[in-house]
């Protein structure tokens, strides 16, 4: 049985207020749920007031998300953070390949893949997004876009490296756009990757948690999780509010 995870990430947002702000309010709020795994994930300016946060009693239960590193250890890489830095103040999970960084930041495959094995190499779990543009999806070739991201992964670091991972499934169209996938659509790319690695490795499918990520709110959560090859959530602008981010991650307990 997987554990339903939910990471909130915060992109270029928040001010020291309001990062204790949310922290505050989103460990008060999921202070009773059982089940459900949470993860915040600030900017890496804030990630220190982040682990204070939740170093504390209140919000012990909350893990801690980077958005980004630099695939080198430490060097002459300025502006950069490294996996060993981040690890340093008790960060557990590091999203990689985020279509935002792939496009806006030119991170190709072999990037992401780098980003990968650095983020598990300093004993941290990336969360690999994978996903498909609406020109893609309505070319036919969603499966095939995604499963060509994952598999540069799997080539560089290898399917045993997915036994300590998070997939995100997180289709281009539907990032901070409103459009959700219908929940069809999300359960039916999460079975194509889960079936995909599968043929490598059934116990390592079986164990894969599957996020979906694109405009997940607490209206539509519910019925995203409930589909079979959904683990959890990647949320971008919901995990901004209090009590919306409590919603859906009461959704998945
Ligand atoms: C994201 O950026 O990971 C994301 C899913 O954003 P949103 O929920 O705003 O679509």
């Amino acid at each position: 049985m997987r554990q339903k995870l939910v990471v909130g990430n915060w992109k270029m947002h928040g001010s020291t207020a309001q990062v204790r702000r949310l922290i505050e309010g989103v460990a008060t709020g999921s202070a009773g749920l059982a089940k459900v795994e949470i993860a915040v994930g600030p900017t890496l300016l804030h990630m220190g007031l982040a682990a204070e946060l939740c170093a504390s009693e209140a919000a012990g239960h909350l893990k801690l998300a980077a958005q980004n590193l630099f695939a080198e250890p430490a060097g002459a890489f300025t502006g950069e953070v490294s996996a060993p830095m981040l690890a340093e103040y008790g960060v557990n999970y590091v999203i990689v390949g985020h279509s935002e960084r792939r496009e806006i930041f030119a991170e190709t495959d072999q990037v992401v893949a780098a980003k990968f094995k650095a983020t598990q190499a300093s004993g941290l779990i990336p969360i690999l997004c994978v996903g498909e543009s609406l020109a893609q999806r309505e070319a036919g070739t969603s499966a095939e876009v995604v499963l060509a991201q994952l598999n540069a992964v799997i080539e560089t670091a290898g399917i045993e490296a997915l036994r300590s991972a998070v997939l995100a499934y997180e289709p281009i169209w539907a990032i901070g756009t409103g459009k959700t996938a219908s929940k069809e659509q999300a359960q039916e790319i999460h079975r194509v990757l889960r079936e995909h690695i599968a043929k490598s490795d059934t116990a390592v499918a079986q164990g894969i948690r599957i996020l979906y990520g694109g405009s997940v709110n607490a209206a539509n959560a519910t019925e995203l999780f409930s589909q079979a090859d959904i683990d959890g959530g990647l949320v971008g602008g919901a995990s901004l509010k209090v009590e919306e981010f409590v919603s859906i991650c009461k959704s998945a307990d």
